[in-house]
């Protein structure tokens, strides 16, 4: 998701840093290494190092190929006041994180929605009570 930066330290490159080398550059989820091009079917966690055949596009049905980058997850989010220490920092891959942070994306794109329907709305002169 999109970082607030006001709601981390002004070292958190580093930590961030600290916490994927700490993981052994690999997603704590499902291993895969960072930066490596690997395959995985859609919405599966199994992976496997994509070859030549996959970058030219030979891929299996319903597979992928994407880089691996990870980031790293604050466990009790840093806006609901996790801290930034290693305790609550997980390195993810792309998949990982994102399904960490499903309910907190669906509870935004809920607000996002409800936004611009009362905008909407109040664009079109219609009375808004909530
Ligand atoms: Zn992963």
């Amino acid at each position: 998701m999109p970082m607030d930066m006001t709601l981390y330290p002004p070292d958190w490159r580093e930590r961030s840093r600290a916490a994927i080398a700490r993981a052994g550059s690999r997603c704590e989820e499902c291993g895969a290494p960072n930066r490596a091009r690997i395959a995985r079917r859609r919405g599966q966690d199994a992976w496997r190092e994509a070859g030549p055949s996959d970058l030219a596009g030979g891929c299996e049905d319903g597979e992928y190929v994407t880089r691996v980058q990870l980031t790293v997850h604050h466990v009790q989010p840093a806006r609901a006041g996790g801290s930034h220490e290693p305790a609550n920092l997980r390195a993810l891959c792309q998949l990982h994180h994102l399904r960490a942070d499903m309910a907190i994306h669906v509870a935004n794109a809920a607000a996002t929605r409800a936004r611009k329907d009362r905008e909407r709305r109040a664009g079109a002169g219609q009375v808004v009570l909530l």
